[in-house]
């Protein structure tokens, strides 16, 4: 028996699951995974090494030897992703990292060493993950297991609106990427994205972030009380 909960929050590109995993972290005194984070980590030590995205077998030698970590921001909640002790949170938020995550994820060597890692990281309890597997595979008997989804053109908003670097493209391509990712990440054998049993779903289209926390609390062990008048 776990004393501490494992929350797991899967769901497609812009459903709105990082900023609702990092509110419910603070809310709920959790330790917050990205795990899509750890793919991205991946595609961008890839390209620096000139290994391509489509090379599984190497990608797969690669991330076996892969320094990832997550370092402490100051909280618990704003976790940095470290490759070899440089702080990388940055540099994987980027189009052309976001294609390139959801092409090495593909491989089956890859998401065998990134479960891996999410296992030994969260296996403790008092953590929330977040990506597309993380219920169904990474912690099918997580404490509480939730599905975020969005309509695509207010997911691809969402996308558009947060790029910091100076990559920014049109909404139409962002449309279009977001669309190609939901297809990549849905059709691949390995994993793909798909509700957990006994997940439960929340659509965020038309919801704000703390709305999707309140819906969310009521069903984690101990969550309710946690919550605070709105
Ligand atoms: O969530 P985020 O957009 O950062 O994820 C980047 C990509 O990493 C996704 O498009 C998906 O292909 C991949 N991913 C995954 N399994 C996870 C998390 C992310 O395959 N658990």
């Amino acid at each position: 028996m776990r004393t501490r909960p494992i929350i797991t929050i899967d769901g497609p590109s812009g459903s709105g699951k990082t900023t609702v995993s990092r509110r419910l972290a603070e809310r709920a005194s959790l330790t917050m995974l990205d795990t899509g984070a750890m793919y991205r980590a991946c595609a961008l030590a890839a390209q620096r090494a000139g290994i391509p995205w489509s090379d599984g077998a190497r990608l797969g030698r690669m991330c076996a030897e892969l320094d990832l970590a997550f370092s402490g921001g100051g909280s618990d909640f704003d976790l940095r992703v470290t490759l070899s002790g440089e702080d990388v949170g940055e540099a994987i938020r980027t189009p052309g990292i976001s294609l390139g995550a959801s092409e090495v994820s593909v491989h089956k060597q890859v998401r065998e060493a990134m479960v891996n890692l999410q296992r030994i990281l969260g296996e403790g309890g008092g953590v929330v993950l977040e990506g597309r597997d993380t219920g169904t595979v990474v912690f099918p008997d997580a404490d509480a297991k939730f599905f975020l989804d969005a309509v695509a053109a207010v997911r691809a908003r969402r996308r558009y609106l947060e790029w910091v670097t100076g990559e920014r493209k049109p909404f139409e391509e962002v449309l279009r990427e977001v669309l190609q990712r939901d297809i990549q990440d849905s059709t691949r054998d390995n994993s793909p994205l798909r509700m957990a049993q006994g997940a439960v779903y929340i659509d965020t289209t038309t919801l704000s972030v703390d709305e999707v926390v309140e819906r969310m609390l009521r069903h984690i062990p101990g969550g309710a009380k946690k919550a605070t008048p709105t």
